[in-house]
């Protein structure tokens, strides 16, 4: 197995490093010891990389779809091929199981084999009228698209900001997060190894708000892709505004899971425990709040802490670990805080809460009950390995609650009444919604939210479109 690799920028095709550019300490969560050094971009790489992006729009939406479809496929072989050393180099620098980080690996070249489909399917529309005269609606690529990844999903959200713009023949300049750079790297290196122009993919790391402020103030860059948290998110929309650039956000969320009597509670518990502690908890689209119907809730959340109890932690490199440490120090801090907070304002912590160890960024799994809706974690994302389990007397109380905050990504909902089904998918104000299951992203559909948690779709073919314009030619 290969040690974890040097870090470099990619611009313009070549490795930028060196020379004199600040750099950051990448850290292994599991230890907190440095793994690497990551050179930071001046502004005169990012320079160079938005002219670049320019010319390499120019080339590649005139590349023909079936010539940019093939290079695609040949990215994704490359990524299953290289998979073990990916998901290695994933799990040292971000945490997770090494079992989670093979299959993003996997998700990553599953997506980019469905964008090379999708790229040879972009029709137009043909509008006949009477008299000879028609309308012809076509599909263009938007341009020169900046991307901003974060450290959860080191490979996946870095393949979202790039696939659907070069499926639609735009040029991309990728800001993956700083603390998991050589996921991204290696993505981005298949890329050009199955014959990408360097010009076309790029992919360079710094001070992201001194990235992000450079390259969306750039009159090259047309489009702004972002997942996050909600407050960058805002601020990243309004910088995009001042010049009308076009803009997806996928955001944070604060996902309600509603549990009804007539479910199936055992599978519920078995699907939802997976679920949550999947990545140490820190998935936009994790379940938090359970609202649980009144007969039921004592076995649901003593089933719940049974298996929250059951987890194993430790060394995502190691055999049998199912929950790695946290990704960054801040994480810890911030959701032993939140515990405190909800337990000092009355709720009951049934196991977990605290650090586990005295060496990287564990944290226990835990469940809290009755948690009151003035605790802070009620209200904002805990973004860790925390469920909170309240009682509710029914299906309207449990809706009122799950739109009760300002986010709207995912939400979850078990039953087997298929009258009620219809009517929570009518009526619950999200993204994306799994009843009787937890698999909310899948190539062919879209991902995203809506309210604070975003707008626009990545995946599916909106994650194509989200990367074109219409022109329409009217023809007397
Ligand atoms: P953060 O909110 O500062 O950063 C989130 C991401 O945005 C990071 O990748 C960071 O590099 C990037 N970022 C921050 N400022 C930026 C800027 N000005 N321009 C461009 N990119 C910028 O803090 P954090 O501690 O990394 O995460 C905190 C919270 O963010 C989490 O608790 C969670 O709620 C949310 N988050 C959401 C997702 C998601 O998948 N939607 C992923 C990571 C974090």
């Amino acid at each position: 197995m290969t040690d974890y690799p040097a870090l470099h920028n990619l611009i313009a095709g070549e490795q930028v490093t060196g020379g004199g550019r600040e750099t950051f300490d990448v850290l292994d969560p599991a230890t907190g010891a440095s793994l690497g050094h990551l050179p930071k971009a001046t502004a005169d790489d990012l320079d160079r990389a938005l002219q670049a992006a320019d010319e390499g729009f120019k080339t590649w939406r005139a590349t023909p779809a079936a010539k940019r479809a093939g290079i695609i496929m040949k990215a994704a072989a490359l990524l299953k091929e290289r998979a073990a050393d990916i998901a290695h180099s994933l799990t040292r620098e971000q945490g997770k199981p090494l079992a989670e980080a093979k299959g993003e690996v996997m998700y990553t070249a599953m997506l980019l084999e469905f964008y090379a489909g999708e790229c040879q399917r972009l029709y137009g529309r043909l509008l006949v009228r009477p008299e000879g005269a028609r309308a012809e609606v076509r599909y263009e690529p938007v341009g020169p698209i900046a991307g901003f990844a974060p450290w959860n999903f080191p490979i996946i959200n870095v393949v979202r900001k790039i696939g659907g713009g070069i499926a639609a023949g735009c040029s991309v300049i990728v800001k993956p997060s700083e603390e998991t750079p050589a996921s991204a790297l290696a993505l981005v290196q298949a890329f050009l190894d199955a014959g990408v122009p360097g010009n076309v993919v790029q992919c360079v790391f710094g001070d992201p708000d001194m990235v992000s402020r450079h390259l969306i103030d750039s009159p090259v860059i047309r489009k702004i892709t972002f997942t996050g948290s909600t407050p960058v998110g805002k601020h990243l929309a309004k910088l995009a505004a001042e010049d009308m650039k076009r803009v997806t956000m996928e955001l944070g969320g604060h996902a309600p899971v509603l549990v009804f009597a007539e479910a199936d509670i055992d599978k519920a518990l078995d699907t939802m425990a997976a679920t949550k502690f999947r990545n140490a908890g820190q998935v936009c689209i994790s379940p938090t709040r359970f609202l649980v119907e009144d007969s039921v809730f004592e076995e649901f959340r003593d089933g719940f802490v049974e298996r929250a109890k059951a987890i194993k932690v430790g060394n995502g490199l190691e055999d049998g670990t199912q929950m790695g440490p946290m990704a960054n120090p801040r994480r810890p801090d911030q959701i032993g805080g939140m515990v405190s907070d909800a337990a000092d304002k009355g709720a009951t912590l049934h196991t977990g809460g605290e650090r586990i160890g005295n060496q990287g960024f564990f944290f226990a799994p835990t469940v809290l009950s009755d948690v009151p809706l003035e605790a802070d974690i009620m209200n904002e994302e805990p973004f860790g390995p925390i469920a909170l389990i309240n009682r509710y007397a029914g299906e309207d109380e449990m809706i009122a609650e799950a739109n009760r905050l300002p986010y709207g990504l995912a939400a979850y909902a078990w039953s087997n009444d298929v009258a009620r089904r219809r009517r929570l998918a009518d009526r619950i104000e999200t993204g994306m919604l799994g009843i009787n299951s937890a698999g909310l992203s899948a190539v062919d559909a879209p991902f995203g939210g809506v309210k604070w948690s975003g707008y626009g779709s990545e995946d599916g073919p909106e994650g194509v479109m989200a990367c074109m314009v219409t022109k329409t030619v009217h023809e007397g």
